[in-house]
């Protein structure tokens, strides 16, 4: 199937009879006949479901569709984009382990990182995102577990050079993570690119409507953790809470997401309800139709505000005068997302009484859904971090970030158009 199609059908090919949708699973439990086959499901002897929290039938077809778009091997839902990412690192890093990460982040993922996993005591260095090859691997240390970036981030907008990360990961035996939440896999599939794993917050363009929080992780399967099997013993040698699995030898390409489904979910929780489940897959039968809308949209009014006196400076990838214009036409060819930054003359103060006179662009802690909507990353996203913080980030001071949705174009820049004069 090709993109497309799998938006629409992938996950859930029902047989003869059965519903055309996939069913809502709403049951944290599951019945068994015999004691002993509950047995074999608890020692991951056979696979079945048994508790919502470790796995669930509604989840799971939501799971392989994303897995299908990711063109990975295996994956899992998470309750959020947060935990997602949490989950993708601390599968396979713990105390005393070390990460090289990309500055330019969401502001949650910074905090996550360097505030809460740090006091887990896993070290993270973060480099500005277009670091040379030589800079990245002059940060990896001999426990460094991993690296990490997003495809996109936000709200900097700065495109990851994936290659080059993956390239110098792999010349050190460690995987790349990425999240690839904005661009989605409708505009570039990070694995084929070298990326290892793949995070979602799912609670953007995936979903689409803002009705659910969620997230997703999925393994290329690609990374071979054997032969570098000192440096990842959580996967590659016995797991004494596990009866002694070893999960490369019991399940092959698909050890890490058996292993962060087996250990993190079981320990930590956060797992996706089945209800948000059916809505993200709602919401993904029309990512393909979405995302070109968006982009669109958004090349069109990243355009507009260029154009304008009062604007005194606009990041969208998709203009020419973008620096990240090269690598955003070789890693995200189709457009890059519905999100734009850019900033008044006039500052902060101006940036305020304009987003306050808008009436169809919305005020909302939010980015990726239908409806358009803007916010001042300082003020609100980013207010925990630092002035040397926000530089790192990518988030000066004077930034407004605006996420355009799928209305008519025209009927947005009239909206800005009045706002601005207001
Ligand atoms: N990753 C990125 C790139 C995000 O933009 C966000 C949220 O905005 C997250 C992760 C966290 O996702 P969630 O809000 O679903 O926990």
């Amino acid at each position: 199937m090709k993109l497309d199609t799998i938006c629409v059908q992938g996950g859930w090919q029902p047989k003869n009879g059965e519903p055309r949708m996939p069913p809502i699973v709403q049951s944290t439990t599951f019945k068994y006949a015999s004691s002993d086959e509950m047995a074999k499901l608890f020692a991951l002897e056979k696979a079945g479901y048994f508790y919502t929290r470790l796995q669930n039938p509604t989840n799971d077809i939501v799971a392989a569709k994303i897995t299908q778009l990711e063109g990975g091997y295996a994956g899992m839902l998470t309750s959020s984009g947060q935990s997602a990412n949490f989950f993708a690192v601390f599968n396979i890093a713990g105390a005393g382990d070390h990460v090289v990460a990309s500055s330019a982040l969401y502001g949650g993922t910074s905090n996550l990182f360097t505030v809460t996993m740090a006091k887990m005591g896993i070290s993270f260095t973060l480099l500005p995102p277009h670091s040379s090859e030589e800079e990245i691997a002059a940060a990896i240390r001999p426990n460094t577990k991993c690296l990490f970036g997003e495809v996109l981030s936000n709200p900097s907008l700065d495109v990851l050079d994936i290659e080059a990360w993956a390239h110098c990961a792999h010349a050190h035996g460690l995987p790349l993570i990425v999240d690839n939440t904005f661009p989605t896999p409708i505009n570039c599939r990070p694995i084929a690119f070298g990326a290892d794993i793949v995070t979602h917050s799912t609670t953007k363009y995936m979903d689409g409507h803002a009705v659910q929080v969620g997230g997703a992780i999925v393994d290329s399967g690609n990374f071979d953790w054997m032969a570098h099997k000192e440096k990842f013993p959580g996967l590659c040698e016995p797991d004494e809470s596990y009866h002694g699995v070893v999960y490369t030898e019991r399940f092959g390409k698909g050890a890490y997401i058996l292993k962060c489904v087996a250990q993190m979910m079981r320990d930590l929780g956060s797992c996706a309800a089945p209800m948000n489940a059916f809505f993200l897959n709602m919401g993904l039968e029309s990512l393909h139709l979405r995302v070109a809308r968006h982009c669109s949209n958004a090349q069109r009014i990243a355009e507009f505000l260029e154009s304008l006196p009062e604007v005194s400076w606009v990041n969208y990838p998709g203009l020419a005068s973008s620096p990240q214009h090269a690598l955003a036409q070789k890693y995200l060819p189709k457009g890059s997302s519905g999100v734009i930054s850019f900033g008044l003359k006039g500052g902060r103060a101006r940036a305020v009484r304009f987003m306050d006179a808008l009436r169809l662009v919305a005020i909302a802690t939010h980015v990726a859904d239908a409806r358009t909507c803007i916010l001042h990353p300082a003020s609100h996203t980013h207010q925990q971090l630092t002035d040397e913080q926000l530089a790192a980030a990518g988030v000066p001071p004077d930034m407004i970030r605006l996420s355009i949705g799928i209305e008519d174009c025209d009927d947005l820049i009239d909206d800005l158009k009045q706002a601005l004069n207001a």
